[in-house]
This record gives C-alpha cells, structure tokens and sequence, in this order.
C-alpha cells in the first residue's frame, strides 16, 4: 500500500520482511487494556513515538523483530507495551496467577535493568504486571523469593539470571517473549553465550532485539535466535 510507504517515509521509518503490519498513529488503535492507555496517559505519553508506532503492532502480531533506533527514541515502551498487554491477557485467563513469568528481558547493565523496571512498574500499574529485577548487587535469596512468590516479567542482567537458575529452578514454560536491549552493547561485552543459553531454556518464544545500532554481529545474532524476522530500523537511514 503505497499510502502506508509513504507514511513510514515520512516517519523515517524503514521495514524489512514479509507481511509487515501497518504503523499506528495513536495508543488506543491497537487494543490495549483501557488501564495501560490511562497509564500512559498519566506518565505524559500522548502519542507513541515513530518507533513505537511500528514495533507496538509488529510485536502485538507476535513477530520476532530487531529495532535500530536512536538512544532516546522510546525503545523501552515500545517493548514494555505489548508485553504489559500479553501478560495482562494471559492472566486474566488464568484461574491461577502463580505459573511462573511470562517475559523476559535482558539488559546489559544493572543500571539498564533498574531504568527498564521503574518504566515497567508505571506503565503496568494497576495491572496484573509484576516484575523481578535480577541483577548484582541485591541479594540473590530476595531476587528468588520475589519470583517465586509470582511475577510476570524478569528484567536481568545475562550472567545474573544465568547465575540464578542455576541456584535455583524457575518455571520457565510460559515465557513467550524474549527481549535483548541494547543487544550490540550485550554483545560488546562479552554476553552472547549467555543470552543463548538463556534463550536455549524457553520454548520458541517471541524474540525482540534493541539496538542503537546495526552491525554484522547483531545480524548474526538476530538470525540465530528468530526465523522470518521483521527488521526495524528509524531515523538515520545510513547506519
Ligand atoms: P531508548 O531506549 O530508545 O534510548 P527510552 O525508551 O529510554 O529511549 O525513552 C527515552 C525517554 O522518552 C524516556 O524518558 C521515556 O520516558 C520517554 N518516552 C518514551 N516514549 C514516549 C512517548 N510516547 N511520549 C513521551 N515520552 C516518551
Ligand atoms: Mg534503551
């Protein structure tokens, strides 16, 4: 449609892969809980940023996808969103709230891991959205008590996690979505075995992969993780 073309060319949006969905122009265009749309009203969000416009449908249609966008471009929302709305879906379904969690992400720095959890509280406020952050620094028999007392979303640092569920065994059964942030900064730094291993233990989840850029081994990494990726990259086109 050459009408959605254009629009993504005006939003400095470029596509890639098979039956992308179309971008949206506002939150409440995607059927979100009435609660995460009053939330993000609440923190100031009032239309979703160019990125969010088109990762908030693609991940809602359960495509695994790898985003380039700019630091500051509202990357952390546009994962936090669906995943706020899947995990507020399947536990209004359940009987049971306690099943283990439902997503995962994983961030390269514990300073990453506490911003991606204090937007995840707010956002999914009122909301059966609960999260465990796991990484150094805390001690581990909390981190382990928290998520066994029932939690929705992991937001951890790589070898933290790894570190945990080898102490520990957590039911991973339910987790369908796995997100990497800043995947060339976790790759830099040496984690990519341990995000595979982590990724080794869940069942076909959805993959998300966030970067600031896009080089070779994000590709790489991105191809070993998802088949029939949808790749996202917004504003400077010749990254
Ligand atoms: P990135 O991960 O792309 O570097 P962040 O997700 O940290 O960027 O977002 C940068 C800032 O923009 C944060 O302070 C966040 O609260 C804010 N923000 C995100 N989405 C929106 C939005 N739709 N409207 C207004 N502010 C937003
Ligand atoms: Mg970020």
């Amino acid at each position: 449609d050459s009408r959605i073309s254009s629009l993504r060319t005006k939003l400095d949006i470029c596509v890639k892969g098979d039956a992308v969905p179309d971008p949206i122009m506002c939150f409440s265009a995607c059927g979100l809980p009435e609660k995460l749309v009053h939330n993000l009203e609440t923190a100031g969000y009032c239309m979703p940023t160019p990125v969010q416009m088109q990762v908030i449908p693609a991940s809602m249609s359960n495509r695994s996808l790898l985003v380039s966008a700019d630091t500051g471009s509202g990357k952390t929302a546009s994962f936090l969103i669906p995943i706020i709305a899947h995990c507020s879906q399947v536990r209004s379904q359940e009987s049971t709230s306690n099943q283990g969690p439902l997503a995962i992400v994983l961030a390269p720095t514990r300073e990453l891991c506490l911003q991606v959890e204090e937007q995840a509280k707010v956002l999914g406020k009122g909301l059966p959205f609960k999260t465990a952050l796991v990484v150094g620094g805390d001690p581990l028999p909390q981190q382990i008590y928290r998520i066994e007392n029932g939690i929705e979303l992991i937001v951890g640092t790589p070898g933290r996690l790894i570190d945990l569920l080898m102490k520990h065994n957590v039911d991973l059964t339910y987790v369908s979505v796995f997100v990497l942030d800043e995947v060339d900064c976790l790759l830099e730094r040496g984690f990519r075995d341990q995000a595979m291993q982590i990724f080794q233990s869940l069942s076909q989840p959805q993959v998300m992969m966030f970067s600031a850029t896009l080089h070779s081994e994000v590709e790489k990494m991105s191809n070993s993780l998802a088949k029939n990726v949808i790749s996202i990259s917004c504003g400077n086109p010749n990254r």
